[in-house]
């Protein structure tokens, strides 16, 4: 009897699952395994939000394997530690882990390979359609411009879909800590979306790919997919979405494929620059502005222009923000204000439950003009953008209560109007004044 372990990571599913795949098409028993490491939460990575989405995934992925014969096995300590116990119990032979593109997930994958050698396996089209350094331009390591990363990427080779098991024989007998996640602290979002593959299944079948391209920038439609927490833990394959939605012939579904490209965009230059994570991508010698007053007016959702206001708003009330309200927010913080783009990116990650080192950071540094957007000097006015994106005012009317009186489009404005809502921290004049003076 051969037996494998299935390592999950950021790869919380059954369906369309390299690692679970290989490890039970190799051998004859698999001992599916997540290992807790309490490192993520020494590094503060371990945000209350997605603790609690975590868990879910954790019993979900439980329900489901039970369903086939099998069960999860989780253990809390170092992963490469705890995985050799397990193959010790259990006489296991191989692991096998999706590949990850952190300094984090490097690390893991070197202890690993220190205690298993050859008998480890990484799958590298796991958490990216295209894994990062398949595709790369002449003479360099990674695309640092996305659209010839996006030509490259439509044209590149991908592997086929997989099926979820339907059965599964696991190892009698393999001790399990609990599946419970101990509170890290912190006050959870009160409208955190349920985790877990059982979910992120049901939210994509009833979301209308269609209707994407129509209102995907319109704030207060609300119409984009929101699959990004599934994503970020795996819930969902992106090769299984891409090849589904490339099957749809919509402008929709192109789209939301181009989304998609995004991401494996920003884990191949993660993948090939770790210290991106923190450090600028491309430094510009800021002078940033200091102000801890300013800073905690942003994260409260008190700067006095409501369509900020509004965006800060949904974060903390859902663990999750519209791209649009993402954008106008960072740029508001790191542009605007010009405070550190690094301020931003940590209370987005306190929060967010899809928060996620390649797409957080990287998205931060493009908006601030640190990283890859071929315009770092852009700056985005958040009137205008408001009257763009929120014409009827209805997404500030959501979010922002004290305002929910005021009719239309006069709601992005309140200093215009009687009334006591703050007045803005940075009068309009000044939007792009910090920024312009602030960079040499
Ligand atoms: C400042 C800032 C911070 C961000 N932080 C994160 C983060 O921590 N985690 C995260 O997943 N996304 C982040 N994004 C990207 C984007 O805002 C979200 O992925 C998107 O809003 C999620 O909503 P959705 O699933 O409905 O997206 P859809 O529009 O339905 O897109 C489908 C999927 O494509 C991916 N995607 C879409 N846009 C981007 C993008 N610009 N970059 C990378 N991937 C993208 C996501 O996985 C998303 O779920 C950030 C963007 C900005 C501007």
């Amino acid at each position: 009897m051969t037996v494998s372990i299935a390592l999950f990571t950021q790869d919380l599913r059954l369906h369309d699952n390299p690692v679970l795949h290989a490890a039970r098409t190799t051998a004859d028993q698999v001992v599916p395994l997540f290992v807790f490491d309490p490192a993520v939460g020494a590094a503060g990575f371990a945000a209350p939000n997605r603790l609690a989405f975590l868990a879910d995934c954790l019993s979900d992925l439980d329900a489901s394997l039970r369903r086939i014969g099998s069960r999860l096995t989780v253990r809390r300590g170092e992963p490469a530690e705890q995985t050799a116990r397990v193959a010790a119990e259990t006489g296991a032979s191989a692991v096998h882990v999706a590949a990850g593109v952190t300094a984090f997930a490097d690390r893991r994958e070197q202890r690993l390979r220190a205690v298993f050698g050859e008998r480890l396996h990484v799958h590298d089209a796991s958490l990216t359609v295209v894994p990062p350094g398949r595709i790369t331009p002449a003479g360099r390591d990674h695309y640092a411009v996305f659209t010839p990363y996006h030509r490259a990427w439509q044209q590149a080779p991908r592997r086929s879909v997989l099926p979820a098991p339907r059965a599964l024989d696991t190892p009698a007998g393999v001790g399990s800590d609990s599946l419970v996640i101990e509170a890290a602290g912190g006050s959870l979002s009160p409208a955190l979306p349920p985790g877990g593959e059982t979910a992120a299944r049901a939210r994509w079948r009833r979301w209308d790919v269609d209707a994407c391209t129509e209102v995907h920038d319109d704030l207060a439609a609300d119409g984009t997919s929101r699959l990004s927490p599934y994503l970020h833990f795996g819930c969902l394959s992106p090769t299984e979405l891409t090849a589904h939605a490339q099957r749809h012939e919509g402008a929709g579904a192109q789209d939301f494929v181009r989304q998609l490209a995004w991401r494996d965009f920003h884990h191949q230059v993660l993948a090939a620059r770790p210290a991106a994570a923190h450090r600028d991508y491309r430094p510009r010698n800021d002078r940033w502005h200091e102000d801890d007053k300013e800073a905690e007016a942003w994260r409260r959702g008190r700067t006095g222009y409501p369509i900020i206001d509004a965006g800060m708003r949904q974060l903390a009330h859902e663990g999750w923000m519209h791209n649009r309200a993402r954008l106008l927010t960072a740029s508001f913080l790191a542009k605007s204000l010009h405070l550190d783009w690094r301020i931003g990116a940590a209370h987005f990650l306190a929060l967010l439950v899809d928060g996620d080192v390649a797409n957080n950071q990287l998205n931060w540094q493009w908006v601030a003009g640190t990283g890859t957007d071929t315009r770092p000097n852009r700056v985005l006015n958040p009137l205008r953008q408001a009257d763009r994106f929120d014409p009827t005012g209805a997404y500030v009317r959501r979010w922002v209560p004290e305002l929910a009186h005021l009719p239309g489009p006069s709601v992005h404005r309140p200093w215009l109007l009687d009334g006591d809502y703050p007045p803005p921290i940075l009068p309009p004049e000044e939007l792009t004044t910090r920024f312009r003076d602030g960079r040499p």
